[in-house]
């Protein structure tokens, strides 16, 4: 990983931002991909135990490492109750590692949680955000105008919801610019042919989140490999698209800190997206993977989601593997139907409560990668694209 001078956070802390009032949904941003454990297709009705993802934000401050803390911040989405926010203490000042969904349950927690380790809202040198996910920067503008601390994102952070602070796409660092949408991706029909996705998600009303939202301005924008001081330890940026393009993971190598977000959780398998992730999230996500496992000397991987690990490879393990199982999957589900498009296969692959947006947008993800690697390939329906399996008669 190439070295890179230490990042002057004083330099950066930026001017307040403008409040904006995004009357826009999010959508979700975790897999209903077995999130919950279920098999595929069936078994509706019956329930497990909540996944540690799941569970209700702990109200104690914990400290993971001498100079990590940990705060968990409730959040209210899909398939996830709480949200962990790093507190990387010493050196260079605290420094908040995502910091939840936007609005006052947040801060209330968040004031809290620092209080409990002495730390006041003022004290926050800088606001990292992992990923364009709402539960990571909902609130991180708020909190670094309240801090005057600048946000540290991946050169390649946007949101679409403040899209007069995105990089022009040629600046954008790590990324092929054919893998960036030029417009909000969520408001466009899908390119299976559906609606769009923000339609699918107003209708369900999940995620509402609108009211005084003061949109993240990036102050630090973060290469691949890139060396940061954030709190006591130095960081090395690890740009890791999938579960997004943008995703941010940081790795302390001196005593090996995973700082993972969403890249990898404990239990549940990350969302990779087939709108906005690029022309093959799947096969981003997976590199990314294998990047993160083959980092040396891993002792500690802090997620965003659940509580924190340390058999990261065999993690990884898992997750590839279920990836592959859902892939060899799906091309037996299109061998089955073929010509298959991407809403009905989506139907046959998730219980019926998880069918939506976000299941046809991992089902085409699933699916492009396997079109890009050359197991299907695409027909004309009359309603859209199809699939079929390589070598099949349309
Ligand atoms: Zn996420
Ligand atoms: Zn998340």
């Amino acid at each position: 990983m190439p070295d890179a001078p230490d990042l002057d956070l004083a330099a950066s802390r930026s001017a307040p931002a403008g409040r904006t009032d995004p009357s826009v949904h999010t959508g979700p941003t975790h897999s209903p991909d077995r999130a919950d454990g279920a098999a595929p297709g069936g078994r509706a009705g019956t329930t497990r135990p909540p996944k540690q993802e799941q569970l209700p934000a702990e109200r104690e401050t914990v400290e993971l490492a001498p100079g990590i803390l940990r705060i968990q911040l409730p959040i209210a989405m899909p398939g996830l109750g709480h949200v962990n926010a790093y507190v990387l203490t010493g050196g260079t000042g605290p420094v908040v590692v995502d910091a939840g969904l936007p609005g006052p349950a947040t801060m209330t927690a968040l004031t809290d949680g620092l209080g409990q380790a002495g730390i006041a809202l003022r004290d926050i040198q800088a606001v990292v955000v992992t990923h364009s996910h709402p539960d990571h920067f909902g609130a991180a503008g708020e909190l670094a105008d309240a801090a005057g601390a600048p946000v540290v994102v991946h050169g390649a952070f946007r949101s679409w919801w403040a899209p007069e602070h995105h990089l022009p796409v040629e600046e954008i660092p790590d990324v092929d610019p054919a893998d960036l949408d030029t417009e909000n991706p969520m408001l466009l029909p899908t390119p299976w042919g559906g609606e769009s996705l923000a339609a699918g998600w107003a209708r369900s009303n999940e995620d509402r989140w609108t009211a005084g939202w003061t949109p993240p301005v990036p102050g630090v924008r973060l290469r691949d490999g890139e060396r940061i001081r954030l709190g006591a330890r130095e960081w090395v940026a690890l740009h890791t698209p999938g579960h997004t393009i943008d995703h941010l993971c940081l790795f302390e190598p001196e005593t090996g800190v995973l700082l993972s977000g969403d890249h990898v959780l404990p239990t549940i398998t990350p969302h990779v997206p087939g709108v906005g992730g690029g022309r093959d999230a799947l096969g981003a996500y997976e590199a990314s993977l294998s990047r993160v496992a083959a980092l040396p000397g891993v002792q500690l991987v802090a997620p965003a989601h659940g509580l924190p690990f340390s058999d990261l490879a065999g993690r990884v393990a898992a997750i590839r593997a279920h990836h592959e199982a859902r892939l060899a999957e799906i091309v037996g589900l299109v061998a089955e139907a073929e010509p298959v498009g991407v809403a009905e296969l989506s139907q046959r692959l998730f219980r019926r409560e998880r069918w939506g947006p976000m299941a046809e947008s991992e089902t085409y993800a699933h699916l492009e990668h396997l079109r890009r690697t050359g197991r299907v390939r695409l027909v004309d329906g009359r309603d859209g694209p199809r699939y079929v399996v390589s070598g099949a008669a349309a």
